[in-house]
């Protein structure tokens, strides 16, 4: 069980919303999305609703790596998914190192792709036509 104070478990609730899909398979995903929902609203928030989120969010490894970042390493948000890749090189997360990301090699281009598969050929940026790179 997670030692957060009611403020902190309302900030990363609502601060790890955009990143569910990327933490947890899509039915587990869509569940939670739900479930916060339902307890960030105002009737529920004044109700005491932090007890429920903070059991909510320490069901999964990765919700709950999420929110130690956030709350007790002060992680921006933006960084988290990058740094729990860098924990879980193995885990169930989507586009983990297991599948090499390639980018644009155009600097400030946000285009990207994951190499599933040795055979798979690598495809060119739909932008500046470019063959994508390695991501190092
Ligand atoms: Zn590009």
């Amino acid at each position: 069980m997670m030692n957060y104070s009611a403020g902190e478990i309302y900030r990363a609730a609502r601060a790890i919303q955009p990143y569910l899909v990327d933490l947890l398979n899509a039915p587990n995903a869509q569940r939670l999305e739900r479930k916060l929902e339902g307890l960030l609203s105002e009737a529920s928030l004044k109700q005491g609703s932090h007890t429920e989120l903070s059991q909510l969010l320490s069901e999964h490894e990765s919700t709950r790596d999420w929110l130690r970042l956030y709350l007790e390493e002060s992680y921006p948000a933006e960084d988290i998914l990058k740094a729990l890749r860098i924990y879980y090189p193995l885990s169930g997360l989507e586009h983990s190192v297991e599948s090499p990301r390639y980018v644009c090699p155009v600097e400030n281009c946000n285009q990207d792709w994951y190499r599933q598969s040795r055979e798979a050929e690598i495809p060119v940026c739909p932008v500046h036509g470019l063959k994508l790179i390695i991501d190092s």
